[in-house]
């Protein structure tokens, strides 16, 4: 396994390699322990080397040398959310910023089966909002449900455990993307049937893909032989909504082993 440090330089010059950034666009960022690895402001990503990364903390502040980009608080905002990500990733792919920046998303509901295992039910587009508290609240409810966003007139985020998997992510973002606008030529995408969500949502959870709450809850279904679970409607850990499956509410051993796994992850 490579250095975290060079697997995070590597993704950066991947951004540029793939035609997703222009100028000083893009950011990198990675869990160091308690501290975050992210590549520098004002630099093209086609140079970023290992040590040109900077060091900050979950506030932003700045460890050692460099100065850090202006959207850092979206990518602590999910770090915040999802003790379970390891690298975010946020470019300007040209097929995903185009949609950001029209109106409507043709990508929002999943029209490929993969995309649901791989995303999350929905890749959602936010309003327009500039760096700052504003961006960061409009990500924020979505960071438990999704692993990619539009920023609106502005470009793509996704995440994952690893730099590899945030990369692969924003890969399939853009590959929707450009599926999508070429559908447009032959009417436009169709949505996959609602009924196929959920076995590909717990498809998601059952492969370990997404928020660790829906994990937890699968691993206790399986363990307490759920037929059907519903585990892409399990609460994150500070969330107050209740688990209901679809044949009713759970059983009351069901009810005392989510809850212990609730306040495992509270505790964690
Ligand atoms: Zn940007």
């Amino acid at each position: 396994m490579k250095p975290l440090r060079v697997q995070v330089a590597e993704v950066a010059r991947q951004l540029h390699a793939s035609g997703w950034v222009a100028n000083h666009d893009g950011n990198v960022t990675a869990r160091d322990g308690a501290r975050f690895l992210a590549t520098p402001t004002a630099t093209s990503k086609r140079l970023i080397g290992d040590r040109d990364l900077i060091e900050v903390d979950a506030r932003g502040q700045v460890h050692g040398r460099g100065k850090v980009f202006g959207e850092i608080g979206l990518h602590l905002v999910v770090y915040e959310r999802r003790p379970d990500v390891g690298c975010v990733v946020h470019a300007h792919p040209p097929n995903a910023t185009a949609i950001s920046a029209s109106r409507g998303n043709p990508i929002e509901r999943p029209f490929i089966a993969e995309a649901v295992v791989s995303l999350g039910p929905r890749i959602p587009k936010l309003p327009y909002a500039q760096p700052g508290d504003a961006a960061r609240a409009a990500l924020a409810p979505w960071c438990e449900l999704v692993d990619a966003v539009l920023l609106g007139n502005h470009g793509a985020i996704a995440w994952g455990a690893d730099p590899e998997q945030a990369l692969l992510r924003l890969e399939l973002v853009e590959h929707l993307a450009r599926i999508a606008i070429a559908a447009q030529a032959v009417g436009g995408v169709e949505p996959l049937p609602e009924p196929a969500i959920a076995p590909l949502l717990a498809a998601r959870a059952k492969a370990g893909i997404g928020r660790a709450a829906d994990r937890a809850v699968a691993t206790a279904a399986e363990l307490l032989g759920e037929p059907r679970p519903v585990v892409a409607c399990a609460p994150a850990p500070h969330a107050p909504v209740p688990t209901i499956g679809p044949g009713g509410p759970p059983s009351e051993l069901a009810t005392v082993v989510r809850e212990e796994i609730v306040r495992a992850l509270r505790r964690s």
